[in-house]
This record gives structure tokens, C-alpha cells and sequence, in this order.
């Protein structure tokens, strides 16, 4: 392993800063700084750096390591599909076995009516293949003016020019432009936008939104509204009660296809195995990714609902459409002893009824803290939003600088959390124990 070679730290930052761009990255202030932290290894919840610090991750990687580093099993899961069938690819009517067995699998996991996956590489990939197949789905019932998808503000997709257009970061929107045929509404953000009113009408009041964009844009021009169950990247936006009932009911009034983005929520981060489970919402389009390997290969799949499914099945014929790695066998191979490891030791049941609770009850203790303004979150994932003045419910003028000093200050003591604007997030490995929630909770109020 690289890990056994004599370069020391300083050599490793410096050979990165000269030949490696990283992502959502400012290149040049990384290298002014020094250059990035080198993680060397991991197990369990913690990571450890090249000085032998040692550092719990909060974010479990990026959303992704929901069963935690360390896990033998996926790395022998990887080594025996990795000499038995290394690749194939499943198109031109192949397949092979781990492909097939996963979809079948996702079938049976997610909600009912999701009865096929279409595999990609990365949630952003998943995204792209959504739109493809949104655009694809009108075209085939004679509506294709029906181009425009409506997304929130502030959701995140995917960082390829499709996803990025899909969702709605400003900065992504700013630097590289906006494809045509998006649209964004404002997020159902109690906390900001409807602090005085009471939540389930706020609920109802920012599903609404959905209808006014409809109108706006033209109700024959727009063909599905996306979002996740709990909006993550876009700091933490926990729906109110009331929101998701009220966005379906829009969506069937419209006929408009219903995508909700589970890259985050899926495979048991708010104690189900899917947002969708945990908020009630059944979905024409179910983009997955991250916790589907807990991010040991690289993977996502788009599960398709039977109203999308048949009519690209029985009047599609051919849907040029289609990654190399789609259904990767190894990547497969994997996905399957992760939702084994998920399923057998019993870990998203654990999220339900034992650790979640434990997390979003021990974190919610922080709220007298002077500047915690709100602790919201389901199951292993919460945001921690920060404001300056609780009484007058006044935030921060310089958005987003008490955020970066507290995340950098809890990163300094050992603890990886995100900051989103003013909102902290965690969203740490699905097998915390009680102990390491302590652990945790302790390290965010240092
Ligand atoms: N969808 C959601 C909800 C995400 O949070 C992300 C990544 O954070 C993506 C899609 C994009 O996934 P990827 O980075 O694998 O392309």
C-alpha cells in the first residue's frame, strides 16, 4: 500500500498541491494554506490523519459510509467478484449475476410500485438519466412541450451541467449557467421563511409554491417537480409535518411525474430504509446512490415507477441511453453485501428505534447554547442552525462566517462536521453507538 512509502507529509501535500485540482475546491487558497490534510485510514466512525490524529467523521465521508470503514466483507465481496468477473457491461442484451440480483433487491426495499432500476455510476450520473427519462416519458404520450422540471432552491443533484441545472445552488448556477427547462421554488424552510407561522400551515403554504410555479411556467409545459425528502447539501431543511402530503396532491393535479432524490436519505439515514418510507411518499422516480455501497465502490441506480416504466418499456423501443460502468459487476457485488450488512445486523432498524432518537435527543440538549438557533433532523441526520440574537430571532449579517469558524474549530478538536451557511450538519455512520453519539455532542459544543 501507498501508506508503507517513506514520503513524508510534507512531501505528500506538496506532490498534491503541484498535480491534483480537487473538487468544490478554491485550488489556490488550498495551496496557500498548505495544502490538503492527508487521511491515511479508517475504521468504524473515525478516519486518521497522516500525524496518527485521530478524528470522528460526523458526515460519514460525504453522506455516503453508512455501515462505517472498516468492513472486511466488502472488501472481500469486491475481491471474489473482482476474479470471477471483474467487468462486463449489460448492454446489447447482456447481464450478469450481481446486476440482476441487485435490482431485484432494490425492488423488493424500496416502495411499492418502483419496480425496476436503471444503474449508473454516481448520484449525479442518476440524475441525468432521470432527466433523460422525464424527457423520454412525455415524448412517448404525445406531450413532449412537456420539458420543464421544477427543483428548490438551494437542492442539490449533482454537479454535472444537468444536475447542477436540476438543482438549485446559486454559486453552480452562476459559475456555468443554467441549461433551459429548469425551474426552482424556495425550499420549505420553517426555520427561515416561516418562523411566526405555525408549522403545518407553513407546510401546506410552501407546497403551494409548487402550484404557483406550475402556473406561472404553464401547466402543459411542465413535466415533474424534484426534491429530496430532506434537503441536505442545501443545509438541512427538514419538511414540516403537513408539506409532503400537500406537494403530492399538486403533483397528481397536474399529472406531473414526482421525483424525490434519496442520494442522501436512502438506505436507512432517517431510520427507514428510504426517505420516501419515513415521509410517505411514493415516487414515479427514485434516483440512489451513496449508502447503497456505504461508499465502498462507486454506484447509483435510478429506480423507475410502473406508470415512467411501462411506457418506456411497451412504446420505447430503444432508450440510447446508457453508462459504460452501468451495473458494474464489482460495484453490484458490493451494494449487495452492504444492504446484507444494513439488513442481517439489524442496523436501520437500530436507527429507528435506538441510536436516531438517542442523536437527535442528545443534540437537541445544544439548543441552550446562546447562538443554536434550531436542532432539526430525523435519525442519523441533523442540522445545527446558528443565529446571533434568539430572542429576536435576528441571524448573522456576514452569512455563513459563524458556520465556517465553528466547523473548522470542531475539526481542529477531532470531530468532521459540514457547515452549510450558518447550519452545521451531521450526518455520521448508521452504526454510532450510544458512547459515540456522546462523544460526538461533546465535540460540537467545544
Ligand atoms: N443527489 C443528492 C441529494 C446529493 O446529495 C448528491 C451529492 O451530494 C448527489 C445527488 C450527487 O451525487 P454524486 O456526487 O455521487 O454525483
Amino acid at each position: 500500500a501507498l501508506s508503507a512509502s517513506n514520503r513524508t507529509t510534507a512531501e505528500w501535500k506538496k506532490i498534491d498541491s503541484a498535480h491534483h485540482l480537487h473538487p468544490f475546491t478554491d485550488f489556490k487558497g488550498l495551496t496557500d494554506e498548505g495544502g490538503a490534510r492527508l487521511i491515511v485510514r479508517a475504521e468504524g466512525p473515525y478516519l486518521y490523519d497522516s500525524e496518527g490524529t485521530k478524528i470522528l467523521d460526523g458526515m460519514a465521508g460525504l453522506w455516503c459510509v453508512n455501515v462505517g470503514y472498516g468492513r472486511k466483507e466488502l472488501a472481500e465481496a469486491a475481491y471474489a467478484q473482482m476474479q470471477e468477473l471483474p467487468y462486463y457491461n449489460t448492454f446489447f442484451k447482456t447481464t450478469t449475476m450481481p446486476a440482476t440480483e441487485l435490482a431485484r433487491q432494490l425492488v423488493e426495499l424500496t416502495p411499492e410500485g418502483l419496480n425496476h432500476a436503471f444503474f449508473a455510476g454516481s448520484g449525479s450520473e442518476a440524475n441525468d438519466t432521470v432527466i433523460r427519462m422525464v424527457r423520454r416519458y412525455w415524448a412517448l404520450e404525445g406531450q413532449p412541450q412537456r420539458q420543464v422540471i421544477i427543483g428548490r432552491r438551494n437542492g442539490y443533484h449533482g454537479s454535472t451541467l444537468a444536475a447542477l441545472s436540476l438543482g438549485g445552488m446559486s454559486a453552480m448556477h452562476t459559475q456555468s449557467g443554467i441549461l433551459p427547462g429548469f425551474a426552482h421554488i424556495e425550499p420549505p424552510h420553517w426555520f427561515q421563511l416561516g418562523y411566526h407561522e405555525d408549522p403545518d400551515a407553513f407546510g401546506v403554504k410552501a407546497a403551494g409554491w409548487l402550484e404557483d410555479k406550475i402556473q406561472e411556467v404553464g401547466p402543459d409545459s411542465v413535466a415533474a417537480f424534484i426534491a429530496e425528502p430532506i434537503q441536505g447539501a442545501g443545509g438541512l431543511v427538514y419538511p414540516p409535518a403537513t408539506y409532503w402530503a400537500e406537494i403530492q396532491r399538486v403533483c397528481h393535479k397536474y399529472g406531473i411525474l414526482l421525483i424525490v432524490d434519496e442520494v442522501i436519505c436512502g438506505f436507512g439515514r432517517t431510520g427507514n430504509w428510504f426517505g420516501s418510507q419515513t415521509f410517505d411518499i411514493k415516487p414515479d422516480l427514485m434516483p440512489l446512490a451513496k449508502g447503497m455501497s456505504s461508499g465502498y465502490q462507486p454506484i447509483a441506480a435510478v429506480m423507475v415507477g410502473d406508470r415512467v416504466a411501462d411506457t418506456l418499456i411497451s412504446k420505447g423501443g430503444e432508450f440510447f441511453h446508457g453508462y459504460t460502468y452501468s451495473g458494474h459487476p464489482v460495484a453490484c457485488a458490493v451494494a449487495l453485501e452492504n444492504i446484507r450488512i444494513l439488513r442481517d445486523e439489524g442496523i436501520v432498524d437500530r436507527v429507528r428505534t435506538d441510536t436516531g432518537p438517542y442523536f437527535q435527543k442528545r443534540l437537541r440538549e445544544l439548543a441552550d447554547h446562546p447562538i443554536v438557533g434550531e436542532v432539526r433532523g430525523i435519525g442519523m441526520i441533523a442540522g445545527i442552525e446558528l443565529i446571533r440574537d434568539k430572542a429576536r430571532h435576528e441571524f448573522f449579517d456576514d452569512v455563513g462566517k459563524v458556520g465556517t469558524i465553528a466547523r473548522d474549530h470542531s475539526f481542529a478538536n477531532g470531530l468532521i462536521m459540514r457547515a452549510v451557511y450558518d447550519t452545521l450538519v451531521l450526518s455520521p455512520p448508521l452504526i454510532l453507538t450510544h458512547d459515540h453519539i456522546d462523544e460526538l455532542v461533546e465535540k460540537v459544543r467545544l
